[in-house]
Order: C-alpha cells, then sequence, then structure tokens
C-alpha cells in the first residue's frame, strides 16, 4: 500500500511520428504559414464537417477575429458564462464589446439559457457559449434566443473537440467555433486554434484580419511563383498558424479519434470508482451528447468532508498526484470587480461549483495503474476527512 507513485496533472502525448513531421518541415524550407497550415485548415475541416476552417495562433486570437468580424459597437453586449476562461471575457473587450456575464445551470454547469434570456437587452449582440469541460452547451436552447433576437453564437470550445450533440459534431452548431490546440488541450500543437464555419463571407474577413489585414493567399508572397504585390483591406492583426504548428497537428489530426478513446476509457474508469463515494459528485454528462473529456472535473460534497477544496487539492499532491482548479469564475477576479461591479453571490451556482472543483489528471499517457493509483488515493483522503 506504501506504493507511492507520481502522477503529473498533465503531459502531453507527443511521439515518435510528431517529432518526426515537425523535423521534415523544419528542413523543407517552409516553416511559417504555408501547405501545411492549409492542409490541416482542410483536413480539420472534414474533421468536423464545416465547410471552412481558418487555422489560427490560438482560441483566443479565433475568439477575437470572429467577434471583430461580426462588428462590434462601443455600448454592445455580449452574453457569456462567468464560469470560464480568461479569454471567453478579454476577447469581447478587446473586439470592443461589454461582455455581460450570467451563471451556469447546476445540473450541466454549461451556460444556463434561461438567465442568457434575462440578460438580453437592446444592446445585446451576440452569445459566446463554452462546452465546459468537453460537454456541449444547450445549443437548441441558444440557437432559437440567438434566432429569436437576431443574435450571433459563438462556441468557445477550446474543450470540444471530438463532442457530438445530438448526432451533430461540435464546430458546426453555432454560427462559428473557436478551437483551442493549447498544450493541455485534447489536440496540440503547442499553441494554436482554429475557427471554423458554414459562413464564407465570415471566412474571409477571418482569414484577412488573421494576416495584417492583407488580401487571403498573401502568406505565398516568398514562394516561387508568387507574387510580392499585396493590399492591405484594413487593419489587421497577426494571428496566423505556422506550417511547424500544422505538422504537429495534422499528426495529432491523425491519432485523434485514439487519443480520445483512452481520455473516455479514463473518465469510464473515473465514474465506476468515484459514483461509489457519496461524498464526490461525478462530472455532469448528458443522455445524447458525446462528451470530449478534455478535464476530468470532481465536486466535493464540501458538507460531508471535514476539510475544503484546496486542502483536498494539498492531500492528494502530498501523496504524488497533481491536480488542478478549472476555473475561477470571471466574475471573481478584480478586473471584473473593479470594472463592472460584480459579486461573489451575483452568480451563485458558479460560486458555490468554484468551491467544490477538482480537475484530476485525464491525458491519453495515464497507463491503467496511474489511474488506479489516483482512485486509490482519493479513496483514501476521502476515508480519511469523512465527517
Ligand atoms: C484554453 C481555453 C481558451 C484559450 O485557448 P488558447 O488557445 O490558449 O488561446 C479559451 N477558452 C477556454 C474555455 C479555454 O479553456
Amino acid at each position: 500500500m506504501k506504493s507511492r507513485r507520481e502522477v503529473p496533472f498533465y503531459r502531453p502525448p507527443i511521439g515518435a511520428g510528431e517529432i518526426r513531421d515537425v523535423t521534415e518541415t523544419l528542413k523543407s524550407g517552409w516553416i511559417t504559414t504555408g501547405p501545411k497550415a492549409k492542409e490541416f485548415e482542410t483536413k480539420f475541416a472534414v474533421y468536423v464537417g464545416a465547410k471552412n476552417a481558418v487555422a489560427l495562433n490560438s482560441c483566443t486570437a479565433a475568439l477575437h477575429l470572429a467577434l471583430v468580424a461580426f462588428n462590434l459597437q462601443a455600448t454592445d453586449e455580449v452574453i457569456i458564462p462567468t464560469y470560464t476562461f480568461a479569454a471567453t471575457g478579454e476577447t469581447v473587450i478587446h473586439a470592443g464589446g461589454i461582455p455581460i456575464l450570467v451563471d451556469s445551470e447546476p445540473e450541466t454547469l454549461t451556460i444556463d439559457p434561461q438567465q442568457v434570456r434575462m440578460h438580453i437587452t437592446p444592446r445585446t449582440r451576440g452569445i459566446v457559449a463554452v462546452d465546459l469541460f468537453g460537454l456541449p452547451c444547450d445549443y437548441r436552447q441558444l440557437k432559437k434566443i440567438a434566432r429569436d433576437h437576431r443574435l450571433f453564437l459563438i462556441a468557445d470550445a477550446a474543450h470540444s473537440l471530438g463532442a457530438v450533440y445530438y448526432g451533430k459534431s461540435v464546430g458546426t452548431l453555432a454560427d462559428a467555433t473557436a478551437f483551442s490546440f493549447y498544450a493541455t488541450k485534447n489536440l496540440t500543437t503547442g499553441e494554436g486554434g482554429m475557427l471554423t464555419t458554414d459562413d464564407r463571407v465570415l471566412t474571409e474577413k477571418v482569414a484577412r484580419l488573421s494576416l495584417h489585414g492583407m488580401s487571403r493567399d498573401a502568406w505565398k508572397r516568398y514562394a516561387i511563383g508568387g507574387t510580392w504585390y499585396y493590399e492591405l483591406l484594413e487593419a489587421g492583426f497577426k494571428y496566423n498558424f505556422t506550417d511547424l504548428q500544422a505538422a504537429l497537428g495534422l499528426r495529432q489530426l491523425a491519432r485523434f479519434s485514439d487519443l480520445q478513446k483512452k481520455r473516455a476509457q479514463i473518465a469510464q474508469w473515473y465514474d465506476s470508482a468515484f459514483c461509489k463515494i457519496p461524498e464526490i459528485i461525478l462530472p455532469p454528462q448528458k443522455q445524447g451528447l458525446k462528451h470530449a473529456w478534455h478535464l476530468y472535473v470532481i465536486r466535493l460534497h464540501l458538507k460531508s468532508v471535514k476539510i475544503d477544496r484546496n486542502r483536498f487539492m494539498e492531500e492528494l499532491a502530498a501523496r504524488g498526484v497533481g491536480t488542478s482548479v478549472h476555473f475561477i469564475p470571471l466574475h471573481l477576479h478584480p478586473y471584473y470587480h473593479n470594472r463592472f461591479g460584480y459579486h461573489p453571490q451575483d452568480f451563485p451556482v458558479a460560486f458555490a461549483t468554484y468551491q467544490q472543483v477538482i480537475s484530476l489528471p485525464l491525458y491519453p499517457a495515464l497507463s491503467k495503474a496511474d489511474v488506479k493509483y489516483v482512485i486509490k488515493v482519493v479513496q483514501e483522503v476521502i476515508a480519511k476527512f469523512r465527517q
């Protein structure tokens, strides 16, 4: 029983294939945006079933450019969940809008459509929904609200590549969907992102904005047969995706269904052990939805244990298990308090959830023995501090 392991919170699944493909691209003479980036866009669009995909240097960039393309004016409001990462809020601000935070549904922890409805004003322009931990939001309701009020709907799918909503893939459910390829995300290129959409005009606009506002194929200007001439059509950004990143991304995409199967298997192992522990609330799932299992987030029944979440994490760390907290709701951060006057109790579901959550290790490189060890350690700590 004293066999102490180290199970880090995360390790990216980078194999010999990734290393070989990146090395080949390094030797190819073309390392920034080029043919590999184009190939990755094409294959990614096919994978999710979207008409268009634009590769960018982060999901934050994808959210930012989608919002810029929707042309926000200074008093325009965009409804977002408070229970999310920094990027969902800051991009609304950088695009010139005002983020209006709303609470989560208690059952799924994703943005609560009822709350969205209650926060619509004549200034509301759109909604950014977040597929928290990999579980798709209530897109039926959100799309209906967007249609009824003529709002745009952007999906922040940083967690949900591979998730399916009643038969439709994430990436096809909103007007535009932003994916992340950050180091810890389900498919990684180190840093990177993608915007998918069926809207041709939006695609062209985002592609142009991603490279200084130059016409779409300006990346070819240094290629043989490419033209040196370009025109600046607007003030753009430097958000383009490189062929080095694409070499990684293409390899990861080819392995993606295997990587996802491993994540789902681990989540299932955790579920079947933790469903027997009444002090633990399992991650929400929903009939008809395929979870992408980006994060495995348990919640503690705080009334039935003698310790708080932070102490629980320390106890796991002392036994070699790395954990994290996703997320500190936006409204609890000083910036949102100071600028918009939010208070902790404004969003009771998010506030209570934040105090209960612990993200456990969940990644394809975990062995069954690692998972068993995490389960054993969680059981042990719960048994020690049960009320
Ligand atoms: C990781 C993450 C992002 C940002 O992704 P980047 O690719 O790092 O910009 C956005 N939203 C959510 C919910 C995230 O978890």
